[in-house]
């Protein structure tokens, strides 16, 4: 994700906390007894500890949308899930918060079920043992309209809903186990009145028109975290190209903004190439740009077809640059954050340090904004962000009440500023074998900053823990190799206005 620039200072971004979450901090990692009462469980995530939960994983998600035609009415939805269990399960619970469940099968007899937090806790006829696979269906409604103060889930467009999951938000939509741990495939089906238009993450798999509406069906050829999870229904146009090597482009645009929007779109092919001539072959089977027309303040990288307001490339303020390094960042997220995604959401930093560097270098490539000063000034920011955020691998808890969540500089610049560093001491060629050897050993997976650490020792031949540690985890920025003269700035500067900044080549946030 990335905050759109100019709306910061208005409606930075959308997650807000709420007494659920006081609750929900509570919540026990262990599995219950059957007498027990029904009660929200997590992975155990340091960040969200709500989210997730324990006793089997997911291999794939069925999703059934039936949209109204209207975006203020719910969808009726059919949710059928395939999971291996990994315990003994009295009870399943999965996470869902905003919709009304009608009913749960298990295995394929109706199971009890009730909700507790923000968990929907199911009692199956018979416990489900360990080592085996399990069938849930849940048929329930996915309300657009977001509850008080809980933002996230579906997007209202002009024309119809988008999706923005990121971070802990799938469960506002679709029963899930709602943790990046936990990656599977993807089946969405979207039945929407003639008229609309609908796309999904992954590739097509099948059109049905019958009785005034129509019935759309999408398959991830690759397992995908729920947070990454897109689907776009309204009155829009679907554009076809071709990227490198033949793979499938195709972009979704609000019907009437098709033209405005193509030089933008076009764009999408060479910067696609860039990215492969840094870190190799494109993940999945396909890409695209969702052009959303909504406020939504971010850019998302829903996998496979990354998520953008349109405003960002209808607003003639924001310079050609600019826009095409944000348009890189979220195209960089497929590799890093949608292949190999963060584990765990403290693990952040893998995913958000990694696009705002590769949206740095494409500047400096592509339009002569060299890396080196946007780190010296990183450098100057990174103490400040290092206070109000946390170290970039260990950040700070979102706080009940503000806006900006994890989302905050520490894990955008202030990790790139890592990356930056890392490059000085090992060296451009190490460095440029490390991260092709990421996104190679860890596709299609998940993993954790400690995997990062080795493998970056591993690739340099060097004991790389002092380094990191002071850079990952130190309260202080560290010394910046090869430039012994970069200071912290004095805190509190007045922030001068996002554009300006933007233009200005400097931090967005
Ligand atoms: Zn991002």
């Amino acid at each position: 994700m990335l905050p759109t620039p100019h709306r910061q200072a208005t409606t930075h971004a959308r997650r807000r906390r709420t007494a659920a979450v006081l609750l929900a901090s509570a919540v026990s990692v262990c599995l219950v007894a059957a007498s027990a009462p029904a009660v929200p469980l997590g992975v155990g995530d340091r960040l969200f500890p709500y989210l997730g939960n324990p006793g089997y994983d997911v291999a794939s998600y069925d999703l059934s949308f039936t949209y109204p035609g209207n975006n203020s009415e719910p969808l009726r939805a059919v949710t059928t899930i395939d999971a291996w269990t990994t315990a003994d399960l009295d009870r399943v619970n999965l996470d869902f918060a905003h919709g009304t469940v009608h009913s749960v099968e298990v295995d394929g007899e109706p199971a009890e079920f009730r909700t507790a937090g923000e968990d929907l806790v199911i009692t199956p006829e018979d416990s489900v043992s360990d080592d085996n696979w399990m069938r849930i269906i849940v048929r329930h409604t996915s309300n657009p309209v977001p509850a008080k103060g809980r933002e996230g889930g579906w997007v209202r467009t002009a024309d119809g809903l988008a999706m923005a999951n990121q971070a802990d938000a799938a469960h506002l939509v679709f029963p899930c186990n709602d943790h990046p741990s936990d990656k599977a495939v993807f089946t969405i089906r979207v039945t929407a009145p003639d008229g609309h238009t609908a796309v999904a993450n992954g590739l097509p798999a099948g059109v049905d028109r019958s009785g005034g509406s129509t019935t759309w069906t999408y398959r991830t050829q690759h397992p995908m975290a729920t947070e990454l999870a897109q689907v776009s229904i309204g009155r829009s146009t679907v554009l076809h190209r071709t990227g490198p090597h033949g793979l499938p482009v195709r972009d979704v645009v609000p019907t009437r903004y098709r033209k405005a929007l193509e030089p933008w779109l076009a764009k999408t092919p060479a910067q696609m190439e860039w990215m492969e001539s840094k870190v190799g072959r494109y993940p999945f089977e396909t890409y695209g740009l969702l052009m959303a027309d909504a406020s939504t303040g971010f850019e998302l990288e829903t996998q496979t077809l990354s998520l953008f307001e349109r405003e960002l490339f209808t607003e003639p303020a924001y310079p050609a640059w600019y826009v095409e390094s944000i348009m890189v960042h979220e195209l960089a997220h497929q590799w890093f954050g949608d292949s190999v995604t963060p584990r765990t959401w403290s693990d952040l930093w893998l995913s958000e340090g990694h696009a705002t560097w590769y949206e740095a270098l494409y500047a400096e490539e592509q339009a002569d904004k060299p890396m080196r000063d946007r780190m010296k000034a990183a450098y100057g920011a990174s103490d400040r962000w290092r206070a109000a955020g946390g170290p970039p691998a260990a950040p700070k808890a979102p706080e009940p009440g503000r806006k900006t969540g994890i989302f905050r500089p520490n894990v955008y610049d202030g990790a790139a500023l890592v990356l930056y560093a890392l490059r000085q001491e090992i060296g451009r060629p190490a460095f440029e074998r490390l991260q092709r050897a990421w996104v190679g050993r860890h596709q299609d997976d998940t993993a954790t900053t400690e995997d990062f650490v080795r493998l970056a020792a591993e690739i340099s031949g060097r004991d790389l823990d002092g380094f990191f540690q002071g850079w990952l985890y130190g309260e202080k920025t560290p010394p910046m190799p090869g430039h012994p003269d970069w200071k912290p700035e004095a805190p509190a500067k007045p922030a001068a206005p996002a554009v300006v900044a933007a233009a200005a080549g400097t931090a967005r946030r």
